[in-house]
């Protein structure tokens, strides 16, 4: 019998657990490991946040959908691992203490790094989780005139749900008949073409900011804030009077001192998604080291490539599948702008740009899939 242990309960770690129920035998034990017990579908946040959705839209209770199949959820904060004597330090929660494995899924996402841009705290909205959504969507409400800025601050590696903002704010003004009282901005810290990591896909976004408006400030590193000012590091500064900025990101806190990590702290993995240096321990989802945006199904891919060798690895069987990292996205609330991109980052060959109503209702249909098959 295996004691498989998976830490964090987002995208990677649930289908890293479904699936490893789904391939092994009722002998091993599986057990899930996540500081809430609420799974939260982030994509459809800016739904929220716009009022399109209500927040038991987007998250579900994760121990009843897990224990019905046969995996055990652990509400708790997951402190320290060690990997040598092979157990999981338990801060606070259900269990505290030591919890033993015989391999690990380490799927704890990335950190917000709010502490690297002064003032973020005080003067910033963002909308990374289900009350700073709803406390955005609140703002957003009272907000009728005067300038919006939509930002991703360098290390940030989030685009769609600054554009998605950006458009839905376009729209919602014009529909109350007030968007002439409003300029909208969207800075960056980088370009349109790096930000998306294709020239095509720049070209159509930026024609659709045209479209609404929307003014693109490229090369803007904001890395302080006040009440109604954002400061770059050259010295620039941008004034606002709504401001909704993606901050930087980092590898969890948890495996930071491993050695497992590069220097932003995402955790090295080979395309088996094993860590490299360590035995039996896989790492999937924003956690680890690829290049461009963390995305929901690159989570998704990395945690069923992670969970067919880990079963087989269990079972004395060499490694049967392999990750290739592809970016696949819906930038929604453009109506029949809406933008479809998939770029497979491992051939040297331009994105596959789409637009239309249909993307959206694609995107839409894929939240509602969720929901159903774990609710
Ligand atoms: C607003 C928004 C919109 C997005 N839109 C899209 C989109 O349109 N398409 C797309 O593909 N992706 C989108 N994403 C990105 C996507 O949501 C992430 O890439 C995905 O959630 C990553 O999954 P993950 O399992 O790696 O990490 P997460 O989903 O972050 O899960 C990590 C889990 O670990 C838990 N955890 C963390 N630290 C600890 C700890 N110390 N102890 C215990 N538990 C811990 C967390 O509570 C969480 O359950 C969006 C994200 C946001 C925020």
């Amino acid at each position: 019998m295996a004691k498989v242990l998976i830490l964090g309960g987002g995208f990677g770690g649930v289908v890293a657990a479904e699936h490893l129920a789904d391939q092994l035998g009722d002998e091993h034990q599986i057990t899930l490991v996540s500081r809430s017990r609420q799974f939260v579908f982030y994509p459809a946040l800016v739904r929220l946040a716009f009022g399109k959705a209500e927040p038991a839209d987007v998250s579900f209770d994760l121990r009843h959908t897990l224990l019905n199949r046969r995996i055990n959820f652990i509400e708790a904060e997951v402190a320290h691992i060690d990997p040598f004597e092979r157990n999981v330090t338990i801060a606070h929660g259900e269990v505290e203490g030591k919890l033993p494995y015989d391999y690990l899924v380490f799927a704890l996402g990335r950190r917000l790094a709010t502490e690297r841009i002064t003032g973020f705290y005080e003067h910033a909205h963002h909308l990374l989780n289900v009350d700073k959504a709803i406390s955005f969507g609140k703002a957003v409400k009272k907000f009728h005139k005067g300038r919006a800025v939509f930002g991703q601050c360098a290390g940030a590696r989030l685009p769609v749900p600054v554009y998605e903002s950006a458009f839905a704010l376009a729209r919602k003004l014009e529909e109350e008949g007030e968007r002439e009282h409003v300029r909208i901005t969207v800075a960056s810290h980088t370009t349109l073409e790096s930000e998306l990591g294709d020239f095509a896909g720049a070209v159509t976004l930026k024609k659709a900011l045209d479209a609404q408006q929307i003014e693109y400030l490229p090369n803007l590193s904001i890395d302080s804030l006040t009440r109604n000012s954002a400061m770059t590091k050259s010295g620039d500064a941008i004034n606002f009077d709504l401001l909704m900025l993606v901050p930087p990101f980092r590898g969890s806190s948890a495996a930071s001192y491993l050695g497992i990590t590069d220097k932003e702290g995402y955790i090295h993995v080979d395309s088996t998604m094993r860590v490299a240096g360590l035995d039996r321990v896989y790492a999937v989802g924003d956690c680890t080291n690829f290049d461009g945006p963390k995305m929901g199904h690159m989570a998704v891919r990395q945690a069923e490539v992670a969970a067919a060798n880990l079963a087989a690895e269990i079972e004395g069987r060499a490694p049967v599948s392999h990750y290739r990292h592809e970016m696949r996205f819906v930038i929604d609330e453009i109506g029949a702008g809406t933008i479809y991109l998939h770029k497979d980052f491992s051939i040297n060959e331009a994105a596959t740009v789409r637009q239309g109503h249909f993307w959206s209702w694609a995107k839409r249909v894929q939240e509602k899939y969720w929901q159903v098959s774990h609710s």
